[in-house]
């Protein structure tokens, strides 16, 4: 199974999401806040023709920092921090694999706030057993229970999730 970035991002905020996604259930067709894939937009600046596209990934920024190759992933919001820096974590190392050496920055111009996210051989074993989760959510026959969070307010699953509250 192929484990993208928007995978990676919901992994850090609901894993029921995770396993809902990875089975394509649909989620609420009149939800304001439908389509999962493009949540992670909607919390990222415009992704625009810059944008490059490396294999599966799409990095929005690019640029050399001396001879150090840094690429950016722009936020709108650094609510869901650790999610991003996973996924920031997840393109620098799906470049190692590919032989290209990459530091990330996690820019949230609005707040004016930068994070610097390297690859480090601890990283990647985290990022690894967070993969490792995501393939054995998938292999689960039924999702995991739903834990109430303040995602689920704008969560495009909620009815499905807290319909009978
Ligand atoms: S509504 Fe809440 S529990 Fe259900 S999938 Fe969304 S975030 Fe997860």
């Amino acid at each position: 199974m192929d484990i993208t970035g928007t995978h990676i991002w919901y992994y850090f905020i609901c894993q029921r999401e995770v396993w809902l996604m990875i089975h394509h259930i649909a989620p609420d067709e009149d939800d304001e806040n439908l389509d999962i894939g493009r949540f992670i937009s909607e919390h990222s600046y415009t992704r625009n023709k810059r944008e490059i596209v490396i294999g599966n990934i799409k990095i929005d920024r690019i640029r050399k920092e001396g001879k150090q190759l840094v690429i950016g992933e722009v936020k709108k919001s650094s609510s869901y921090i650790n999610s991003a820096r996973f996924q920031l974590l997840h393109y620098l190392n799906t470049l190692k694999k590919m032989g290209i050496e990459a530091k990330g920055e996690l820019l949230f111009p609005e707040e004016r706030k930068k994070e610097i996210v390297e690859w480090t051989e601890e990283a990647k074993k985290e990022l690894e057993q967070a993969m490792e989760n995501i393939r054995r959510i998938a292999r689960m026959p039924i999702p995991p229970a739903p834990k109430k969070i303040s995602f689920c307010r704008k969560c495009a699953y909620r009815e499905y999730c807290w319909a009978e509250e």
